[in-house]
């Protein structure tokens, strides 16, 4: 099996450290400083059975300069020629409207749409992250939704089984 996934979502949710957990090594830069990565950065998965190739996109966000354009453009690019896409967002309680933005372009696409809610490590309890999981079910955009921290490695691995299976 192969194929292409995009990582996409908007700044500083965890976009790189997630891809650089996946392929366990550093390739895509870090930062919590937003729009470290400027440009798609693409990382190789493989195993006996499958190679993924992922594309680590800047942040989407309202441009504000010609930077912020092509950093955008690139970014909605992602959302083309692939096998899926993953949405990443972090442990917000509310969506805001940098994600709603971005939840509706996704609503177009055919491509299938899964959502890692990245962070777990910071919700004091399972109750927030279940309220999380129905808040973004609710909106019928996402095929699975996969909690993951990133940080952490914590079911990482899940999400690769996800992705594997839509193949
Ligand atoms: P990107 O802009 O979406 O690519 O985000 P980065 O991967 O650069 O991460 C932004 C910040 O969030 C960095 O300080 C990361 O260490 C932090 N971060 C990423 N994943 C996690 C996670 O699962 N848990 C916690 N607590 N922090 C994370
Ligand atoms: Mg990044």
């Amino acid at each position: 099996k192969s194929g292409f996934v995009s990582i996409v979502g908007r700044p500083n949710v965890g976009k790189s450290t997630l891809m650089n957990s996946i392929v366990g090594e550093k390739i895509a830069i870090m930062s919590d400083k937003p729009q470290t990565t400027r440009n798609t950065i693409q990382a190789v998965f493989t195993d006996e059975d499958c190679q993924i190739v992922f594309l680590d996109t800047p942040g989407i966000h309202k441009p504000k300069n010609k930077l912020g354009e092509m950093m955008v453009k690139s970014a909605e690019d992602a959302f083309k020629n692939v096998d899926c896409i993953i949405f990443v967002v972090d442990d917000s309680k509310k969506i805001g409207k940098g994600d709603s933005m971005i939840i509706e372009n996704l609503r177009k696409t055919k491509t299938p749409v899964f959502l890692v809610i990245n962070k777990v490590d910071k919700f004091a309890d399972k109750e927030e992250l279940f309220d999380l999981i129905k808040m973004y079910d609710d909106l019928e955009v996402f095929e699975q939704i996969v909690p993951t921290s990133a940080l952490k490695g914590s079911n990482v691995s899940r999400l690769v089984d996800v992705i594997k299976s839509n193949l």
